[in-house]
């Protein structure tokens, strides 16, 4: 069973000990207030608030947020005050509490005016601070991962409501590697049959096309050793629910979806990005009109990278992405990228730049509400922001 000294452990790697300690004192308080409680499975309650902190500690989010974590249930199922919380931890951790416990009161339904207003509670709380929704989200996708006995249709309303908001939201802030986990969680409780048979029909692709993948790979990690070009060729698989969304879109049964697997290169730097597209382009033909550089013009959520299709052999095209290992990091964690540089003591500008960004995304959508005639017209708007498609 993952403990505390576990966690104190893998913090070691990034926070002072001072920090790490702390979270500590936040662990042992939250196991105190839910002494008693389980969870569903049988557990202790206060695993759950460990394994949000865990989640979290694997994206290097500062302390705070992992002591938020380890607290974030005991105003809601405890009845410890907020102000008792402050009294014990500070200021900024009890409002992040207080933040994300309001968050946990909301519910997505489906009657359109108690939507809109739980959205501009939503947008308030981040508002104040954005750590409360990636709190928020941790705690969302240890929820997911623990849906277990659930009964069914519970299930599937939990997995709704993390699809249409809590999934989109992490898309929104660019943490895609919790938006991927979320999405495939939700897919899997929403439709388990279907998304059996894609995880079954993938492994079995795998193994058909490994020769073929591990071929391309060499040779186009031999084209940029040949060019001293330093960069890293590793394979990559597209999620289910993107494959299912691909599949039912396009009508196509699966043999006929080319892309679930892909190659990513990493670099050093922007001027190798495109070094490298030259040399890929160069070994194998673009396919025309694939190529989209979001280096240049990065995608509304910070994401960047070089994307390109290529004919492989046997006219097999395949999806190749280059960017560089800071690109990656804000690719795989979004605004949390922020935390995780601030961490390292080096500010980074990509990095900064998506804290901005999501900074601005709030304060727009602030500005919003304040212009909206009312609740309903305000909720059109967010909806279009964060569901554009
Ligand atoms: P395009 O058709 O080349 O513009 O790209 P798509 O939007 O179809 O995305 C293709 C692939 O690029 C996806 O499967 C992801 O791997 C990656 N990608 C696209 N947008 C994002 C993003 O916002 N964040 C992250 N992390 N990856 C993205």
């Amino acid at each position: 069973m993952f403990t505390i000294d576990d966690l104190a452990d893998r913090l070691g790697g990034y926070l002072p000990p001072d920090e790490i300690q702390q979270v500590k004192r936040a662990f042992y308080y939250a196991e105190q207030a839910h002494d008693g409680q389980r969870r569903r499975s049988g557990e202790p309650y206060v695993t759950h608030p460990l394994a949000v902190a865990n989640i979290l500690a694997n994206m290097h989010m500062d302390h705070q947020s992992l002591m938020a974590a380890m607290l974030h249930d005991v105003i809601e199922d405890t009845g410890v005050s907020k102000k008792a919380l402050e009294a014990q931890f500070g200021k900024p951790v009890a409002e992040l509490v207080d933040g994300v416990s309001k968050l946990t009161q909301i519910t997505f339904e489906d009657k359109a005016v108690a939507q809109a207003e739980n959205f501009q509670k939503m947008v308030l709380a981040m508002s104040r601070d954005i750590r409360v929704i990636i709190v928020k989200l941790a705690d969302r996708l240890h929820n997911m991962r623990t849906l277990g006995a659930l009964r069914p249709d519970k299930k599937r309303r939990i997995a709704r409501e993390t699809l249409e908001i809590y999934a989109r939201i992490a898309g929104r802030l660019g943490i895609n590697t919790i938006r991927i986990e979320l999405e495939d969680l939700s897919f899997q409780a929403i439709h388990p049959m279907r998304a059996e048979r894609i995880k079954r029909a993938v492994a079995s692709a795998r193994g058909h096309r490994r020769s073929a993948m591990r071929e391309i790979q060499s040779s186009l990690q031999k084209s940029l050793d040949d060019d001293a070009l330093n960069g890293t060729v590793v394979g990559r698989q597209k999620h289910l629910l993107s494959i299912y969304k691909k599949m039912r879109d396009q009508r196509k049964p699966f043999a006929e979806i080319m892309d679930v697997f892909g190659f990513r290169i990493i670099t050093e730097d922007v001027a190798s990005c495109y070094r490298i597209l030259g040399v890929v382009h160069n070994l194998y033909k673009p396919v025309p009109g694939r190529f989209k550089d979001y280096i240049a013009i990065p995608k509304a959520n910070g994401y960047q990278s070089l994307h390109t299709t290529l004919f492989g052999s046997r006219g097999m095209p395949i999806e190749v992405q280059i960017r560089t290992r800071e690109m990656e990091a804000m690719a795989n964690n979004g605004i949390a990228a922020h935390w995780l540089y601030k961490a390292g003591q080096t500010s980074h500008p990509i990095a900064e730049g998506s804290h901005a960004r999501a900074r601005a995304w709030v304060k727009g959508l602030l500005e919003m509400q304040r212009h909206a005639g009312d609740s309903l017209e305000f909720i059109e708007h967010v909806k279009n922001d964060l569901f554009p498609d």
